[in-house]
């Protein structure tokens, strides 16, 4: 592929951090538009997914790039789930037997900042910040855009475009009204929606509970779960019906409901939190939904990769992991004797989206699986213990 072609990227989250990363040590220009601020500056992370599980996808995708090392330190293993009943009874449940096999929380916005540091620092790589794409003219290859800071249009040609601009994509919606080719496309949500709170540090600034677990209160509708932090927090994220149930989302209006709710199913919870209200009132309820399309690709001209092409629910904590995995593929087949990008753009949507719908699938069951067995497992190792 020609190296002095321009690959725009619109997104610069954590897949189009690391694509941007990848492409420009591969020696391409690399022009990335990102609609927020810089999140190396400003704080813009409340509320979504602090923290995130990073697995094995994710580190052979830190490993191509040669920053696993750097990544290491900002990691925390989680050996197994830490299962909470009702009353308060905990039980550790190992992800396999074996001590160094693992899965890692991480700080979504370190990760993210430490990929946007590596890119930067390759001089074919510009990265701007507050740039809105608004749409792609993906026949013409020339992005539309606002710029926050003049509020002003503008737009910019390159070779190829690709979309990481996640599951709200900009160029996947021009897919879609552009009507100029056979797009599909399907958006499901969950009843459910999540909203993230926190336990805080102790006062030594240590962790108030157990640290190396992902934590589960599963309670067969709803569940919370709880993600440790270096800084001796954990991220708490409630997921709950929106309307089903004696207590939802839609009902959970007042301090009384919320502190009744959390004492009636999440007493030991609760007794970790006593910043609870404020979070709960000061964060937003965000849906969770899948989205799948095909094609991902517009002939040699443009391309989605990461949560624009597949956005999937958190319960198998992959979506981030799958994202970078997409970069993965993707840079295999740069090594590969393309001569076309439509060729390789087909190749790539050929053999990753059997493996990203799976993924999809499997997030959705495993949704049911943690709030709902992950309770019984507790019941049924008790019983276990006092039939020995
Ligand atoms: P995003 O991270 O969404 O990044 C998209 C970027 O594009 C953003 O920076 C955005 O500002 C920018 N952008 C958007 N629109 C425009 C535009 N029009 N113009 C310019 N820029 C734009 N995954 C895991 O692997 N493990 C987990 O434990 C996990 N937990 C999760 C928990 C929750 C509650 C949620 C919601 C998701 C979780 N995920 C997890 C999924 C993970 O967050 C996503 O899969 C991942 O962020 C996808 O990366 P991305 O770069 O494709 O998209």
């Amino acid at each position: 592929m020609n190296k002095n072609q321009t690959i725009q990227i619109i997104g610069a989250g954590l897949c189009g951090s690391l694509l941007a990363l990848r492409l420009g040590q591969r020696g391409f220009k690399v022009e990335v538009f990102e609609k927020r601020p810089d999140l190396r500056k400003v704080d813009i992370s409340a509320g979504r997914s602090i923290n995130l599980a990073f697995s094995n996808r994710g580190i052979k995708a830190m490993n191509m790039v040669g920053i696993q090392h750097k990544v290491e330190p900002l990691c925390i293993p989680m050996h197994g789930r830490m299962l909470h009943d009702i009353e308060g009874n905990t039980l550790l449940s190992p992800y396999s037997g074996k001590e160094n096999e693992y899965i890692n929380s991480i700080s979504r916005t370190d990760l993210n900042a430490l990929l946007l540091n590596e890119a930067e620092a390759l001089n074919n790589v510009t990265i701007h910040f507050n740039h809105k794409c608004t749409s792609v003219d993906f026949e013409n290859n020339r992005s539309h855009f606002y710029k926050y800071e003049d509020k002003a249009e503008f737009s910019k040609p390159a070779e190829v475009i690709i979309g990481t601009d996640g599951a709200g994509s900009a160029l996947r919606k021009s897919y879609y009204l552009g009507k100029k080719f056979l797009f599909s496309f399907s958006q499901d949500y969950l009843t459910h929606g999540y909203k993230e709170l926190s336990i805080l540090p102790a006062e030594n600034g240590g962790f108030k509970t157990f640290k190396n677990a992902l934590h589960i209160w599963g309670r067969d509708s709803f569940m919370l779960i709880a993600l440790p932090n270096l800084d001796g927090s954990f991220t708490v994220t409630l997921f709950l019906s929106y309307e089903d149930g004696e207590y939802n989302f839609n009902n959970l209006t007042t301090p009384e409901r919320v502190t009744a709710f959390f004492s009636t199913y999440f007493k030991d919870a609760l007794e970790l939190m006593p910043n609870l209200l404020d979070d709960f009132f000061k964060n937003p309820t965000s849906p969770l939904g899948t989205v799948k399309c095909s094609p991902w690709h517009y002939k040699g001209n443009t391309l989605l990769l990461g949560d624009a092409a597949h956005a999937i629910v958190p319960f198998y904590g992959q979506g981030m992991n799958a994202s970078f995995e997409d970069v993965t593929e993707f840079d295999k087949l740069l090594d590969e004797n393309f001569t076309d990008w439509e060729s390789l753009f087909k190749a790539f949507e050929t053999g990753r989206k059997k493996d990203t719908d799976a993924i999809a699938d499997l997030a959705i069951d495993n949704f049911h699986e943690m709030k709902g067995h992950v309770n019984n497992a507790i019941f049924r190792e008790k019983r276990n213990l006092e039939m020995a």
